[in-house]
């Protein structure tokens, strides 16, 4: 069923922004299935995102921490907190938490937001505590933070999680739909705002080159549900412009910083100041 595209009758637009917390700079054969001829390098963008508006605040994934970075070679910027402080928004205070899936870039400092509900999906908890994390090693469990999923067991028995099966509409205007393929529960957000629906795409797709070139991230459970993923956040988003992948480094030079946050923090629900579904299909070319 495609799904509705009008406003919502009973919300006013939302503000959204992403926040960035590190950064890494890597081959671009270890980031695609399949590996790359070209030899060269692309850089990820660590984010999470902020959703306000209608009187509230929503905080979409949790970053991680410096510990984990060092130990993971990835170049940490800033405690993802500290990025929502200088936005105004203060994680302990913080009331509804998004967690689109729980690899450690997603989900490590879940503890930093003690009062937050979790929206969550069922079969994502499922899989952190299920037979794959058997296996120490490689894509599942290795993406995985023993720490984390013992605090997210914790805020389970504390009343805090929200269990979603699928699809959902947490508030007016703003909807979370399962996508799985990258982990079995990753969720997408859809949210409205003043350019039309914006989908926070997170890990469904890392650059816009993965869904733009139909080329996959190298990391999944089920790569037939990654393509439907794909085909899932073209149908929700408005246009191409309004899908943010949850990884590409185009997203801090596409759209306008915060005020005084410049490298910091970004204005999704701004126009973008060029197509970054063009760039990447362009990068992406035979022959470049
Ligand atoms: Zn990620």
């Amino acid at each position: 069923m495609a799904p509705d595209r009008s406003a919502p009758p009973d919300a006013e637009p939302y503000r959204v922004h992403a926040v960035r917390y590190a950064t890494l700079e890597t081959l671009r054969s270890a980031a695609f299935l399949g590996g790359d001829p070209s030899g060269g390098t692309i850089r990820l963008d660590y984010f999470v995102w902020t959703i306000e508006g209608n009187g509230r605040t929503f905080v979409v994934d949790t970053g991680f921490k410096a510990p984990v970075a060092e130990r993971r070679g990835r170049q940490w910027l800033r405690c993802p907190t500290e990025g929502l402080r200088a936005l105004g928004i203060d994680a302990a205070q913080v009331q509804e938490l998004i967690v689109t899936h729980l690899h450690y870039d997603h989900a490590g400092n879940l503890d930093l937001f003690p009062r937050a509900r979790l929206h969550l999906q069922e079969r994502e908890m499922r899989f952190v505590t299920g037979r794959l994390m058997c296996f120490r090693h490689g894509s599942f469990s290795g993406l995985i933070e023993q720490e984390d999923v013992i605090t997210l067991v914790r805020s389970l028995f504390e009343g805090r999680i929200a269990y979603l099966d699928g699809h959902a509409e947490i508030a007016p205007g703003l909807q979370l739909h399962r996508v799985g393929g990258h982990t079995p529960g990753l969720q997408v957000v859809r949210v409205w705002t003043e350019r039309g629906w914006l989908v926070l795409a997170s890990d469904a797709t890392h650059f816009y080159e993965n869904i733009a070139a139909e080329r996959p991230f190298h990391a999944f459970v089920d790569l037939a549900e990654m393509f439907d993923g794909w085909r899932a956040v073209r149908a929700l988003a408005d246009s191409p412009e309004h899908i943010i992948p949850g990884h590409d480094a185009l997203v801090m030079r596409q759209y306008p910083a915060a005020p005084g946050l410049e490298g910091i923090a970004v204005r999704l629900d701004a126009e973008p100041a060029f197509s970054g579904m063009a760039a990447a299909a362009a990068a992406s070319a035979p022959g470049h």
